[in-house]
């Protein structure tokens, strides 16, 4: 609930604080149990800060992250601890999260040894099981991480992902490095784990074909802001605001049935650090009107569940 998480900038031999990055700017959004958030925008609008503040990898500069009705923003130590082990996170690149010289085995079972006090008998029939369930033979346990394709990567990643048990996981573009073929039966795996375990996701992707097929909710950041929230279908078939119609126009469209002209946007993503005035969009935006330059448009539900923050609406 209006989280914000701001980065101090230093300068000079003093390091005085000489600004600050808004990377998340007074962002609010709700992933349900056993449902999956889709976060989409260019890379550099705050979409893995924010998943990293949703985790509590940081503590936010402002706001509430509430976790099973509890506040989890400011707690500490070993209670932060404990909280952490509901989350879990997968990244884009499995082979540079995955320790070279640990076979598969001691990889996905650490975090059970690290953080339980099971017996080794029992650590071993739990990876025989985790590997099972993302669909990689037994034996995998005894190999390491470079004898395996990056799709198998990424399910070793999962399977050490899924040993704590988490209830939400997220996904920092953790199909985008994958061929097609292999990101389609990536993406088949997370949805039966989901299903299976009760799992809740935070998938973040700046590819909305892939957000599409897995999301119940979409959230469209741009420069630390969320400019739109709505159920899946209603973002994909009527977008509201200019910049998720930019977006959207740019992705290839599977069905051919929603013909979209195609948004050129002028230029790149503003710099966080000094972002424009008003709507952040407004230097990019086909509709900017004289009023985005001056008020900033605040996220109101326009039509059922459907949220916008522009001031067209
Ligand atoms: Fe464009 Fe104005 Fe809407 Fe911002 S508020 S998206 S500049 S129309
Ligand atoms: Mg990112």
């Amino acid at each position: 609930r209006n989280v914000k998480m701001y980065f101090p900038i230093t300068g000079g031999v003093l390091k005085k604080r000489v600004g600050e990055v808004k990377a998340v700017d007074d962002v609010s959004f709700s992933i349900k149990k056993g449902e999956t958030f889709g976060l989409v925008g260019e890379s550099g609008c705050g979409k893995s800060t924010t998943g990293r503040v949703i985790m509590r990898l940081y503590e936010p500069t402002e706001g509430a992250i509430i976790f099973d009705g509890k506040n989890i923003s400011n707690i500490k130590g070993e209670r932060l601890r404990q909280m952490r082990q509901n989350f879990q996170m997968v990244f884009q690149d499995p082979f540079s999260s995955l320790n070279p010289r640990m076979n598969i085995g001691s990889i996905i079972g650490e975090p059970l040894a690290v953080n339980t006090k099971i017996s080794q008998a029992d650590l071993k029939d739990r990876v025989d099981h985790l590997l099972e369930v993302v669909g990689l033979p037994r034996d995998a346990a005894f190999k390491y991480p470079h004898e395996f394709s990056g799709g198998q990567r990424q399910r070793i990643a999962i399977a050490r992902a899924l040993s704590l048990n988490p209830k939400l996981m997220v996904l920092d573009e953790a199909v985008s490095a994958l061929d097609v073929s292999i990101q389609a039966q990536i993406i088949n795996l997370l949805d039966e784990l989901r299903e299976e375990f009760g799992l809740s996701y935070l998938f973040i992707s700046h590819n909305l074909s892939v957000v599409k097929h897995v999301s119940h909710q979409v959230g469209v950041m741009y420069l630390g802001r969320m400019v739109e929230v709505a159920p899946r279908s209603s973002l994909y078939h009527t977008p509201l605001h200019p910049y998720s119609e930019s977006l959207l126009s740019a992705a290839p469209e599977a069905s051919r049935k929603v013909k979209r002209n195609r948004i050129i946007l002028s230029g790149d993503v503003p710099n966080p650090a000094n972002p424009p005035s008003g709507c952040a969009f407004h230097t990019r935006c086909p509709k900017a009107m004289e009023q985005c330059k001056q008020e900033r448009p605040e996220l109101r539900e326009i039509r059922s569940q459907h949220f916008v923050a522009c001031h067209l609406y």
